[in-house]
């Protein structure tokens, strides 16, 4: 069985087989985890971004995907960038939430990645609210972590992601 486990932090700054990237689908960069990601993980990411761009995905990823590069500088193997819904009341989106954190984790089991380091995608710019955004990650982790896959890992920049994740976790399966 796959471990969840949470930290409080940066996620630029952990070391995993892979970090998954909130990122937007340009995959050109942007603000939040993506900004990060590209800054400390240098520009090795943005160039196999834009050789991504102007072949499988010329026309941006699609919400709810998920496609791997270097990464970089980091302490990883492999960046997987994923792209979030937006937030958008009135719809309900969270199938396309739950898709990336399926697509990542398939992606990453096909790297053989051990260790995967997700942020809480759609829960910043995209404006996910935090308590429902953590219910989705876990519940969907949870139906779809295996082998290799070992630790899934929620990396929360703030005390209140922390906390929404922590009482996800503490939700019976
Ligand atoms: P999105 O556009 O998918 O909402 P963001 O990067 O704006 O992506 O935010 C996603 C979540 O990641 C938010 O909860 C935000 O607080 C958090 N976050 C921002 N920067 C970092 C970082 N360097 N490491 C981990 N989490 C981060």
């Amino acid at each position: 069985m796959t471990a969840i486990t949470l930290v409080q932090g940066d996620i630029t700054e952990q070391t995993a087989d892979a970090i998954v990237n909130a990122a937007n689908s340009s995959l050109l960069g942007g603000g939040g985890v993506d900004g990060a990601i590209h800054r400390r993980g240098g520009p090795a990411i943005l160039e196999e971004c834009r050789k991504l761009r102007a072949s499988v995905y010329g026309g941006g990823l699609p919400t709810g995907r998920a496609v791997a590069t270097t990464a970089g500088k980091l302490n990883a193997a492999h960046v997987i960038h994923t792209v979030g819904p937006v937030w958008t009341p009135g719809e309900d989106r969270s199938a396309l939430l739950a898709s990336c954190y399926r697509q990542s984790l398939r992606i990453a089991a096909e790297l053989g990645a051990r260790t995967v380091a997700f942020p809480a995608i759609s829960t910043g710019i995209y404006g996910w609210p935090i308590a429902d955004g953590a219910r989705i990650a876990v519940r969907t982790v949870r139906e779809a972590a295996a082998p290799p896959v070992e630790e899934v890992r929620f990396v929360l920049f703030d005390q209140e992601a922390y906390d929404a994740f922590e009482a996800a976790l503490a939700e019976p399966a």
